[in-house]
């Protein structure tokens, strides 16, 4: 973590503002020896302009963050037809703000709409919606017309530390099986095993696709990069029980790092450990570094690999993305390792890469004007 801390510190933002600090200053002062620590509304400035908040929390457990409990309006979230990720599709969201705290992660100018920053109040200044539940069943009882299906983890991991307390995910995945929605979950977060039973029998009724995100063997450079995150080996763990509850998980090797984790063999090797363990498909996607997260994460190369900023910088001098050879190249030793290692080649043309490759959904009831719950 300390490699991050002192990334968000360098490009000037602090992990709370000075009000922020304040508050949980006081807030330490006057619940000191107890579990949970109840803020008033206004905790944070862009949090309090939602009016919706109901209390933020800081307990032991969770040491360094805050969690904000919130009131949902809505819980499905339709994606914009015009947007370049997912367009048309539906997701549900529990949390914004991870604490998985990844370096590269694609999510964090999200945070910027509540007045908090993307770097340390992303991974510390958790919102929770803590109605989601009931805010999804009362859509499922009332759209007219159900999604076909739903996406989690596509903005932020529905299965990170947060879940053990609020356990929002069981009721949300009864909902979407008792309206006989589809859905697929994509999670860095071991924490899924607790809900594996539930999803292998909601996969009894309607189509559940499961994936793991897992892209480092090497346990130093995954914990400065994925310094909350559970380490690789408790995800292959996971990727393991999901096969056993009768998966075929789709594992995300991403990001790839360019100089760092992209040579014929450490491709070669990742893939083999992933097979083993039971991965089903393999989606591989190269570092993708957005506005605002490209900063920081070469505030954390110049921390750790001072030698690779040049090349880092010449590939990402036109953007987000490194450029097509590279991504050809990528590519090309990918495939030898899924050939090497009996997994098929990833649809790079699938339109529906929401659904984990391609997969489609069973088709949805028809016209569900009154859906069933439970
Ligand atoms: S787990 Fe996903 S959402 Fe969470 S910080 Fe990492 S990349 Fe972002």
């Amino acid at each position: 973590m300390d490699y991050l801390v002192q990334a968000w510190q360098s490009v000037g933002m602090e992990s709370v503002t000075g009000e922020a600090q304040h508050h949980a200053r006081l807030s330490d002062m006057r619940w000191a020896g107890q579990r949970i620590d109840a803020i008033g509304p206004g905790t944070l400035p862009g949090l309090a302009r939602l009016g919706n908040l109901v209390r933020s929390v800081r307990t032991p457990e969770f040491e360094g963050i805050t969690l904000h409990e919130v009131l949902t309006k809505s819980a499905l979230n339709h994606v914009p037809a015009t947007s370049a990720m997912l367009p048309g599709e539906w997701t549900i969201n529990p949390y914004r703000g991870c604490t998985h705290a990844c370096a590269y992660c694609f999510a964090r100018p999200t945070h910027e709409h509540l007045g908090l920053d993307l770097g340390a109040d992303f991974d510390n200044q958790l919102i929770v919606k803590v109605n989601l539940p009931d805010v999804l069943r009362r859509e499922l009882a009332t759209k007219r017309t159900l999604p076909e299906r739903v996406a989690f983890g596509t903005n932020t991991d529905p299965y990170q530390r947060a879940e053990g307390r609020y356990q929002l995910m069981p009721p949300v995945i009864d909902a979407l099986t008792g309206a006989r929605v589809s859905f697929s979950i994509l999670t860095k977060g071991s924490m899924i095993r607790r809900d594996l039973d539930r999803l292998a029998a909601a996969a009894e009724r309607v189509n559940v696709e499961l994936g793991m995100s897992i892209a480092f063997l090497d346990e130093e450079l995954r914990h400065t990069l994925e310094p909350g995150a559970p380490s690789t080996a408790a995800r292959l763990t996971t990727l393991r029980a999901m096969r056993d509850a009768g998966f075929t998980p789709t594992v995300f090797v991403a990001p790839i790092l360019p100089h760092l984790t992209d040579s014929t063999d450490q491709i070669d090797t990742l893939i083999g450990t992933l097979a083993s363990a039971g991965a089903g498909t393999i989606l591989p996607t190269p570092l993708y570094l957005m506005r605002g997260v490209k900063e920081l994460f070469f505030t954390w190369l110049r921390h750790t690999h001072q030698d690779l900023i040049p090349a880092y910088a010449d590939l990402y001098s036109s953007g987000s993305r490194t450029p097509r050879p590279y991504q050809d190249l990528i590519r090309a030793r990918v495939n030898r390792a899924l050939r090497n290692h009996g997994l098929p080649l990833p649809d790079f043309t699938a339109s529906d890469r929401f659904a984990l490759l391609g997969k489609r959904s069973i088709p949805a009831p028809p016209t569900p004007t009154t859906p069933t719950l439970f």
